[in-house]
């Protein structure tokens, strides 16, 4: 049975232009493609966490509003006792609930690119236009031209990654306050990377009516666990909570979640060693006279390879065992790019030593 003339009758012609988000198999090589903590939990911990899981009732639904897990998520990213919290099934789940709140066809979801994939594609899914404005060449924000196209667009939502992903750079803190004046509706501060860098506008949130900030225990250490908390001025909020699904927090994330928490000192310990590794990882990229390295406040390095060679280089490092991101070829500012998250020191050299051997000249 062919469904294709169904399909191309049906299925709405943005959708059927996306590609799926592609996330390779990494089979049993080394992950550093996915910013994820490469640290695990102790046996003790382990232990502990299996014997909460056994009080779970799981003929029950879950505690829709995750009461207790919000208190929890609220002390541990220091939420300002003002704003509201809305907590999600990852943080692109709160991305899409702030999208599907303002979706409207013509309406504007805006950001500077390259930047987090998702913003782009779920406000295509929603039927919203995207406009995407290019950073400078050093991946800092483009003042002028974010300011003339929030006056050409007026976007009803921009996001802000900070640190941005995949640049691994932090936003002027000073143009994103002149953005906040300046934008007429939503904007989203995303600070996905948080645990490795000082820098947050989560204190800042009393100070606007149109801030959101975005949080998620992903990159901390719990990408499993699919958890994400959103915080700003209650009133935008609780128009927003209403495009969440009644139970999208299950019960086995509610208590998993509050369990971690207890032990969040765990997770800000490895998050200082992946802070401290990320010195060394930069600076051993650096030696390397071929590259372009670019400085990163987040848990990954964005780096340039000579013209043409990417993707020869992130192969050759895939059959050596280790799997990166290559960026090359999905946007023209990333021409030549590839992306490695920071890993343990000793995966981390195991990369470098690989990378030197694929280098020209070498
Ligand atoms: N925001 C940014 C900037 C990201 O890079 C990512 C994941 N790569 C996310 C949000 C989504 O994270 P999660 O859904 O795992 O919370």
């Amino acid at each position: 049975m062919d469904s294709s003339d169904k399909i191309k009758r049906l299925v709405r012609p943005e959708i059927q232009a996306l590609t799926a988000y592609h996330v390779p198999d990494p089979g049993d090589l080394i992950k550093l493609d996915a910013m994820e903590n490469p640290w695990s939990w102790p046996d003790s911990l382990r232990t502990e966490w299996c014997t909460a899981l056994q009080s779970i009732s799981l003929n029950r639904y879950p505690d829709p509003g995750a009461h207790e897990l919000q208190a929890a998520m609220r002390r541990a990213m220091e939420v300002p006792e003002a704003a509201a919290v809305i907590l999600g099934n990852g943080s692109d789940e709160l991305i899409q609930m702030i999208i599907q709140t303002l979706a409207a066809p013509g309406r504007v979801v805006m950001a500077p690119e390259p930047t987090f994939v998702m913003y782009r594609q779920l406000a295509l899914v929603a039927g919203m236009t995207f406009a995407g404005v290019p950073l400078r060449e050093d991946f800092s924000l483009d003042v002028a031209a974010m300011l003339e196209a929030i006056v050409v667009h007026q976007p009803a939502v921009i996001f802000l990654a900070f640190p941005n992903n995949p640049t691994g750079n932090l936003f002027d803190a000073g143009v994103i306050r002149q953005i906040l004046d300046e934008a007429p509706g939503l904007v989203v501060v995303d600070e996905a990377y948080a645990p490795f860098t000082d820098a947050s506008f989560m204190s800042v949130l009393p100070e606007y009516a149109n801030l959101l900030v975005l949080r998620t225990v992903s990159k901390m250490g719990l990408a499993g666990l699919r958890l994400g908390l959103l915080a700003g001025v209650p009133d935008w909020l609780a128009q927003i909570d209403k495009t969440r699904l009644p139970y999208n927090l299950g019960t086995l994330n509610q208590v998993t979640g509050r369990f971690a928490l207890q032990h969040k000192t765990v997770f800000d310990m490895q998050a200082g060693l992946i802070r401290h590794d990320r010195a060394d990882l930069f600076a051993g990229l650096q030696i390397l006279p071929q590259l372009t390295v670019y400085p990163s406040e987040a848990n990954f390095i964005l780096f340039r390879v000579p013209r043409g060679e990417a993707p020869a280089i992130h192969a050759g490092l895939r059959d050596a065992g280790i799997l990166i991101k290559i960026l090359d070829g999905s946007a023209p500012a990333l021409t030549d790019c590839l992306r490695v998250t920071v890993g343990t020191a000793e995966e981390n050299r195991a990369f470098l030593a690989a990378l030197t051997r694929l280098l020209p000249g070498a």
